[in-house]
């Protein structure tokens, strides 16, 4: 056992007979923020259910801070939960919600009124003591849920998709808050979401979900910038996948035929192999420079302006007519019927594991 907070070794669970988490490995430090990232039906709620205690996995092992706690209940493991739905205690007032584990902690009630009065301050509730949970705002009930949590001081706090009942603005609000709460906590988070832009912005870590297995898992910035696989890369955003045959392979390079024509690319494969890449729309170049590679030849088919840049669809001369989505800088422009030579940084094509 090695001096990780959260390990999981090996965790399966099996829902008559059907895997909702396969075989997943995972070591959480103290203090990181990591999220839980994949589709709806990915294994996210049962992954998370398996560290609070709420599901037993059917083979594999949970420790928690060196202490192997797969057998352990809920109330006895160092973990809070924030549910989905909230479940807030409809008839008791916010200061009920939050003070009823500090009451199974056994604080008294001193202790309990400024424990309650200390986590409202910090989800900006103050004073909220006394409002029944039911005239709350969605995103004040969040906020109460968030506190109730926190308030048993846990080591780990656990967090299923906190945010999706709110509207697009409040969640990008509360994001930031509970990335600021997460800091000066130092707590342990572990975070659910099928939101990568929620994702990207408050983990220190992404953990990507697919069919209950993790597909990759890293920093937001080197899971969008070099996916592992084929699922990770094309669920962190848009990008263009183009597949290619292995002609040479030498020193961690290889040379690819694919239909935008022979390109390099690092990575190891044997000759013959046939294989994936990856390109961000953003990341394709109208000027060629001394570490990129020509793309050859487009020409743009549609145009949609989007603030940013200009989301546009181009298809390659020649060759089989491959498909490229290219977002094009707002200053350099394209027209529909335009021909442009384009290119991209080496370190930008990424090649696939699967
Ligand atoms: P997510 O939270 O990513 O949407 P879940 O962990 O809820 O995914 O579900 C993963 C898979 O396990 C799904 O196929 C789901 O139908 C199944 N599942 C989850 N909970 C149960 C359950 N209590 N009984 C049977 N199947 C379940
Ligand atoms: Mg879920």
């Amino acid at each position: 056992m090695n001096g990780s907070h959260v390990m999981l070794e090996g965790v399966t669970k099996h829902y008559a007979g059907i895997p909702a988490v396969c075989d997943v490995n995972l070591s959480i430090e103290r203090g990181e923020f990591v999220v839980l990232l994949g589709p709806s039906g990915s294994g996210k709620t049962t992954l998370l259910s398996i560290l609070g205690g709420f599901v037993e996995p059917t083979s594999g092992r949970v420790a928690i801070g060196g202490n192997d706690v797969t057998r352990t209940p809920p109330a006895r493991r160092p973990t809070s939960t924030v549910f989905q739905d909230y479940a807030l205690f409809p008839h008791m007032n916010v200061a009920g919600n939050i003070a009823f584990g500090l009451e199974m902690q056994g604080l008294g009630r001193k202790e309990r009124l400024v424990r309650v009065s200390d986590v409202l301050a910090m989800v900006g509730l103050t004073g909220f003591e006394r409002r029944p949970v039911g005239e709350l705002s969605g995103g004040q009930r969040q906020r109460v849920a968030l506190a109730r949590a926190i308030a048993v001081r846990p080591e780990v706090l656990l967090l299923d998709e906190p945010l999706g009942a709110l509207d697009l603005n409040l969640r990008r609000q509360m994001q930031d808050e509970l990335a600021g709460l997460q800091r000066s906590l130092g707590t342990t988070f572990v975070h659910v979401t099928h939101d990568q832009e929620e994702g990207m912005s408050i983990a220190d870590r992404i953990v990507v979900l697919n069919n209950g297995r993790v597909e990759d898992c890293g920093t937001p910035d080197r899971v969008y910038l070099e996916p592992a696989t084929l699922f990770a890369a094309t669920f962190m955003g848009e990008t263009n996948i183009v597949a290619g045959r292995v002609e040479e392979a030498g020193d961690g390079y290889l040379k690819l035929s694919t239909p935008l024509g022979g390109i390099r690319v690092r990575g190891s494969a044997p000759p013959g192999h046939d294989v994936r890449v990856s390109i961000r729309p953003e990341h394709v170049l109208f000027e060629p420079a001394r570490d990129t590679e020509s793309l050859g030849a487009v020409v743009f088919t549609d145009s949609v302006f989007q603030g940013a840049h200009y989301r546009c669809r181009a298809r390659s001369v020649g060759h089989d007519g491959q498909e490229l989505l290219v977002y094009v800088p707002v200053e350099h422009g394209a027209a529909i019927g335009e021909r442009a030579e384009v290119h991209v940084r080496r370190r930008r094509i990424v090649l696939l594991a699967k």
